[in-house]
């Protein structure tokens, strides 16, 4: 493993995933110019992929941002880039913008996604090397995190061109090791709802401690008073989620927006390296 690499796996160790949070100021609003919405709850207008937002000023910055949700924009609120917007500006296009270079806009307007899913797979891994039940297979991730960084410092060729499914499929192995070895300490019947159809569902105080949510439909579901300690929720969707009062100490997996998009209140308990969201 290469110095820069072992670098990595000690700031991934020590939590230390600033590379892998958004920082706009050092991005060309890649994720209001590069992706589509279209005319829903979520977004007020249609916009296609490449089309830059109305509101997306000269600045890069956005012009309504502190209004997102009241001009009908909730949709921006709970996007998570997971500082694939600041590799992809300053690394891969070298701090050159799109509006300087417009002949380069199409590449980088192609990038974006892809390293979108690259950092994501990179903030997960990341959090399996900071589980402590999670050693017997941290050599492995470790070779997981350098290789995907590897991946994301290539040219934009050689990313638009990556298999990202089929590196996902080599990583989620271990990703669900890690989570089974969390899980392990919960003592009892963990409950399994890996991708479960749970849309609406009433579980307010439910017994989910140390439970599967992965990839489960939580849309609208009513989770308040609930014990989601230990709880896998990667990938779970959780818009509009009720987690008043609900406890998601050492919650595995799970994003700030998953948070933004759910709802809940000052009594839900929230792992230390989340923030509760403004609009609860
Ligand atoms: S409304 Fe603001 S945050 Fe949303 S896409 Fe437009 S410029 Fe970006």
């Amino acid at each position: 493993m290469s110095p820069q690499h072992e670098a990595l796996a000690t700031s991934a160790a020590s939590g230390d995933r600033k590379d892998l949070q958004a920082d706009c100021a050092n991005c060309f609003g890649l994720c209001c110019v590069a992706l589509p919405f279209a005319r829903s709850a979520d977004f007020a207008v249609d916009k296609a992929a490449g089309q830059p937002c109305s509101h997306l000023r000269a600045d890069f910055r956005c012009g309504i941002h502190e209004r997102l949700r009241d001009k009908g924009y909730s949709g921006c609120t709970v996007f998570d880039c997971f500082g694939a917007g600041q590799k992809v500006s300053q690394v891969t296009f070298g701090g050159t913008d799109w509006r300087r270079a417009p002949e380069s806009a199409r590449s980088m307007f192609e990038v974006f996604p892809v390293m979108r899913q690259l950092h994501e797979l990179l903030h997960y891994v990341t959090e399996a090397l900071g589980l402590a039940a999670a050693r017997p297979v941290h050599k492995e991730l470790r070779r997981a995190l350098a290789r995907i960084d590897g991946l994301t410092r290539g040219s934009a060729e050689s990313i638009t061109g990556l298999d990202v499914n089929a590196l996902r499929g080599e990583v989620n192995p271990l990703l669900l090791r890690a989570s089974e070895l969390a899980r392990a300490r919960v003592p009892g019947r963990r409950k399994n709802h890996r991708g479960a159809d749970l849309i609406g569902a009433r579980l307010s105080g439910a017994d989910l401690r140390g439970a599967s949510l992965r990839g489960a439909l939580l849309v609208a579901a009513d989770l308040g008073g609930a014990d989601l300690r230990d709880a896998d929720l990667i990938g779970a969707d959780l818009r509009d989620a009720d987690l008043g009062g609900a406890d998601l100490t050492g919650a595995l997996f799970l994003t700030q927006a998953q948070l933004d998009a759910a709802r809940g209140d000052a009594t839900t308990v929230l792992p230390p390296a989340l923030s509760r969201p403004a609009h609860w």
